[in-house]
């Protein structure tokens, strides 16, 4: 028996979230339809809102409501150091620590030739150019994760922008080898960016 097309399109959608399996999207796909209509609709809405009204910041590339972001909108951080990051969600990990006080780069990715993933498809020509254009910046932070290729990524990043003068500093790792920043607790993260090594 086949599903109504509703439900088997919902199935469906769910089936496009990570980790989520046809059991898994069935389940939810019926769990959908026993809720309330207002909370139907206002999760509908929660997921239109999300991806309209967000946008990435065109100076760092965070997701924000507003461009410039509150981050780079805010001329009481330190504008001397920029932490580089791969995703969205490693700001959110190194902002809760609430020790940070300069500024963030979100690369959205890593290079990896296995994916097809070269200098091209990341957010990196306007990093240069933010190093370019503000002469502030003193120190470029690499964050990105302890494994190959956010290891290889940091390297590209460091002989690409060391010429310039600017210093270049990794994350110490106290954060495991193949680590997410994402994941790591506060103490972790404060303890890696203060044990920072130069590159
Ligand atoms: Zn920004």
């Amino acid at each position: 028996m086949q599903y109504p097309e509703p439900i088997a399109k919902l199935i469906e959608s769910y089936m496009k979230l990570p980790g989520i399996g046809n059991k898994s999207a069935t389940r939810m796909a019926f769990y959908t339809l026993d809720m309330d209509e207002k909370d139907v609709n206002d999760f509908a809405k929660a997921l239109v809102s999300a991806k309209k009204d967000l946008h990435y910041c065109s100076v760092c590339g965070n997701i924000t409501e507003s461009d410039p972001c509150m981050i780079c909108a805010d001329k009481g951080r330190d504008q001397s150091k920029i932490i580089v990051v791969e995703q969205p969600r490693d700001v959110m990990s190194l902002e809760k620590m609430r020790e940070y006080r300069g500024l963030y780069h979100v690369l959205h990715g890593v290079l990896s030739p296995l994916e097809g993933k070269g200098p091209d498809d990341l957010n990196i020509a306007s990093l240069l150019r933010r190093l370019q254009t503000n002469e502030a910046v003193e120190e470029v932070i690499l964050a990105t994760n302890a494994t190959p290729e956010g290891e290889a990524t940091a390297t590209y990043l460091s002989r690409l922008i060391k010429p310039a003068g600017i210093k270049m500093t990794r994350l110490a790792h106290g954060l495991a080898v193949g680590s997410d920043i994402e994941y790591a607790d506060e103490m972790t993260l404060l303890k890696a960016i203060e044990g920072r090594t130069e590159l």
